[in-house]
């Protein structure tokens, strides 16, 4: 199974109260590439990762890229560095974002690329998907409203950028299956999340990679284990509410 990683920040300046350490040092994040370089990793598109991971035949050692938001540091750290290795990526884009400098809750302000940064990494093969034009969380919006963003960013990145869009990334992973199902009819191939319910084309689950992770638990993440003890966890907890409510089905029968 081709293991989809997931990066957010690419910067030395950390925040010391970010409980998900979605940072990651440009130091920890150059020896990440560089490990998959010097062990023969393939980097995918992410359009070929979806396709191998339905499939059932081993893809091997492969992997694909995929940064959250739309970070300035996108564009000045990481950029050169996958130049560097020849990798690819696909960036999930805040279409809202663009161009500005904003201040998540409680945090310190970060930039966002602009539309000529995203322009110039698109022209050497990096991708950009949509994340929705203002960051909400999905499932906490009426239908209407989640279609708009959904929408919306897809049209805002086809209009400046001028390729077509074909992923989504949902916000923070969250998503209900009427919210799979607008992504599908606005015309994505597929919706891209983390690991929150079950992994579909419309939920495909992601590997997050953190602040936190050494250089074991990054090796752990991209060899696929990490994504399978985390299938094996999943399935075992539905197969515990299962349990659970025939249980409660038989009691109440009994009773
Ligand atoms: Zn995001």
């Amino acid at each position: 199974m081709t293991p989809i990683l997931l990066y957010h920040q690419i910067t030395a300046e950390q925040d010391h109260d970010d409980p998900f350490a979605l940072s990651v040092t440009p130091e920890n994040f150059e020896a990440q590439m560089r490990y998959l370089a010097d062990n023969n990793y393939r980097c995918l598109s992410l359009k070929e990762a979806i396709a191998r991971r339905s499939g059932q035949k081993d893809s091997g050692k492969t992997f694909a890229l995929t940064f959250d938001d739309g970070y300035a540091d996108n564009y000045e750290i990481a950029f050169p560095i996958l130049k560097k290795f020849g990798f690819k990526a696909t960036i999930f884009v805040v279409s809202g974002f663009v161009g500005r400098s904003l201040c998540w809750p409680g945090e310190r302000e970060v930039a966002f690329c602009t539309w000529e940064q995203l322009d110039e990494m698109w022209s050497y093969g990096i991708e950009m998907g949509g994340h929705t034009s203002s960051h909400p969380n999905l499932p906490e919006l009426s239908l209407a409203e989640a279609e708009f963003e959904i929408r919306d960013s897809k049209s805002m990145l086809e209009k400046h950028l001028k390729r077509p869009v074909l992923h989504f990334a949902y916000p923070g992973g969250h998503q209900t299956p009427h919210i799979q199902d607008i992504t599908m009819a606005t015309g994505y191939e597929a919706g891209l999340g983390v690991d929150i319910g079950p992994n579909s084309q419309f939920n495909t689950w992601r590997v997050q990679i953190t602040g936190n992770d050494s250089l074991a638990l990054f090796r752990l993440k991209v060899s696929g284990r990490f994504e399978q003890l985390k299938r094996i966890r999943h399935s075992s907890k539905m197969a515990h509410q299962v349990t659970q409510l025939a249980g409660n089905v038989l009691n109440r029968l009994r009773g």
